[in-house]
């Protein structure tokens, strides 16, 4: 069994400065046919969401305890995913959509804030990081910030921060080649 939950991923939507941006968007962009529109997934790419307003609003179940069961799967990044829950905020594009921009509102901020610190005080071990720190992150912006020195900045222990080496290479790969879910990302 090597299903546990072993990471936090930070995402943002990569839409526009201010858009809002809903649940009803994110599944229909990763699950609907591609013939569609969609990219034809089978389950959206995050589990958690952070609007605009700051609202806190679930994707995918979560039954709180330390591993990632199929259902709870989402399809954040390609061999990880087995083994992370995804959250991502509405925005990580300036206004005109031409770069990456830590657009996160007051709102969003104070609820990425709790969200992590709470997923740390249940999963104490859990290692957080951005999409663009995966191994597989293929050069992404996303999430349009540097989550390492964001977290240190709401005093998270650098235990729980993954661009401290906590976890070495050799056990990211050996996850990669384990995790057998869905070979998507978002
Ligand atoms: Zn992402």
């Amino acid at each position: 069994m090597n299903n546990k939950l072993n990471y936090l991923v930070i995402h943002c939507t990569a839409t526009p400065e201010g858009r809002n941006v809903s649940k009803e968007d994110i599944i229909r962009w990763h699950t609907n046919p591609v013939h569609l529109g969609g990219r034809g997934w089978n389950r959206p790419g995050y589990a958690d969401m952070v609007y605009l307003n700051g609202d806190l609003v679930n994707i995918i179940p979560y039954n709180t305890d330390d591993f990632v069961d199929q259902w709870e799967i989402s399809n954040g990044v390609v061999g990880l995913n087995g083994n992370a829950r995804h959250i991502v905020y509405a925005g990580g594009m300036d206004a005109e959509n031409k770069k990456a921009k830590d657009t996160r509102t007051k709102e969003q901020l104070d609820t990425l804030k709790v969200y992590v610190k709470f997923m740390i005080k249940r999963h104490p071990r859990i290692v957080v990081l951005g999409h663009n720190e995966a191994p597989n992150a293929n050069g992404k912006a996303c999430p349009s910030f540097h989550v390492g020195d964001w977290l240190r900045s709401i005093r998270v222990s650098e235990a729980n921060i993954y661009n401290k080496a906590v976890v070495s290479t050799e056990e990211v790969a050996k996850v990669s080649t384990e995790t057998n879910s869905t070979e998507a990302e978002a």
